[in-house]
């Protein structure tokens, strides 16, 4: 594909843009009309039987939605591509248009909690079932696999332990069974980790996050082959989760800095985290760029940059103690989100596994003392003094 020429810096700020221009714009420009008229009746049903490019109605296709899909299918270097209004909706609508009654899912404990939801509780309701595994232990990923597998779901580094698992070894193992390989890519972006090169057939984003970058707008996306592809986008079309315009401009914009910002937040995660994990008040550092991390190795392997998460556990393990730190931080947003310019802190309880009962959370190993630490791209120097300042009274 000649998309795979230039290289990512330049294809975040110019690829897929090219078509929706209008009247000599250089920016994609917010079309926010619902409907798009042909008074030529033969044209619009050539557009509306797809074999004409155009748009017809809103909640299906929209040139600043299309623009901001072309951009993300060309940093994966994928075939196709489809979007949804936010990960949660690419991903469900993924997991429901590809699947049917009697089929069976393997993934693993520390997928995403919303993810984990659709698998506890949605998927079940019709009788698909799914066996959740151990994320680092491959040998049991695999021996699953092997046991019969119609979808394979991983998701490297996880929320919020940064657990990672070998795309490459259990795409393989997939494809042995003839299943589906999805790859949720949100923690690395395409800038860090490319799992279709590794053999995935699908790699998905929460957009929300590092794509967009300014925790501004919602969003999911999902690339892969054209069929896969055709078959979500058929569902996505009639569950009607779609992408709005207005919130793809916002991706669109951000993802112009993507690699700028990742590259910073590379950066920023490593200088942390090696600090942290030098800290006398910090139990344990999850980042896979440090060498005391179970999956580094593979990380090395598989990831061109560490990413911009990490997590970590004070050495007084309690959520009380996180109830003291969190607010001590003057450079963190203490929010939900991740991914975004600001640094971003938050503990599992009130963030990614909101959804999930304290019971839950113990059973998918997670300390209910553990603080998910997203790092901006501020001047590390000041993240380092701030953390230093609010870990004090815990020495
Ligand atoms: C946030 C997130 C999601 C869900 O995305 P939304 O845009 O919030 O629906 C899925 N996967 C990962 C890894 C995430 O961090």
């Amino acid at each position: 594909m000649s998309d795979q020429k230039i290289s990512k810096g330049t294809q975040c700020i110019w690829a897929g843009e090219s078509s929706s221009l209008m009247q000599g714009a250089t920016q994609v420009p917010v079309v926010h009309s619902v409907g798009f008229g042909y008074k030529d009746v033969d044209e619009w049903q050539q557009v509306a039987l797809g074999k004409k490019p155009g748009h017809i109605y809103g909640r299906n296709t929209n040139p600043t939605v299309h623009a901001f899909e072309q951009k993300v299918r060309q940093l994966e270097n994928a075939e196709g591509v489809t979007s949804a209004s936010t990960g949660m909706g690419i991903i469900s609508s993924t997991l429901f248009a590809l699947l049917s009654p009697g089929q069976r899912v393997v993934s693993v404990k520390d997928t995403y909690g919303g993810t984990n939801v659709l698998f506890a509780e949605f998927l079940p309701k019709f009788n698909i079932d799914v066996m959740l595994c151990e994320t680092g232990d491959h040998e049991q990923i695999e021996a699953e696999i092997a046991r019969g597998c119609d979808l394979l779901y991983l998701e490297s580094p996880t929320n919020p332990t940064t657990k990672v698992v070998d795309i490459e070894r259990l795409s393989k193992a997939g494809k042995h069974v003839d299943a589906i390989v999805v790859v949720d890519n949100t923690f690395a972006t395409p800038i860090n980790q490319h799992p279709l090169e590794l053999g995935a057939d699908l790699v998905l984003h929460s957009a929300t996050k590092f794509l967009g970058g300014h925790a501004d707008a919602l969003g999911g996306v999902i690339c892969g082959p054209q069929n896969l592809i055709d078959k979500i986008y058929h569902y996505r079309e009639i569950n009607g989760a779609t992408l709005h315009p207005m919130a793809a401009y916002l991706l669109l914009r951000g993802m112009k800095t993507l690699e700028l910002r990742i590259q910073q937040q590379n950066r920023n995660a490593m200088q942390v985290a090696q600090y942290l994990e030098n800290h006398a008040a910090v139990e344990q550092v999850f980042y896979p760029g440090l060498p005391s991390h179970d999956g580094h190795q593979i990380a090395k392997q598989q990831m061109e940059g560490f990413g911009g998460m990490l997590s970590f556990m004070l050495k007084e393990n309690s959520f009380d103690a996180v109830r003291r730190f969190v607010p001590r931080l003057q450079y963190a947003h203490a929010a939900a989100n991740l991914g975004a310019v600001e640094t971003t802190i938050g503990p599992p309880a009130t963030t990614s596994h909101v959804e999930c009962t304290a019971e839950e959370r113990a059973a998918l190993g997670i300390p209910e003392s553990l603080i998910r630490y997203s790092a901006g791209i501020e001047n590390v120097d000041d993240l380092i003094n701030d953390l230093r300042q609010a870990l004090q009274p815990f020495a």
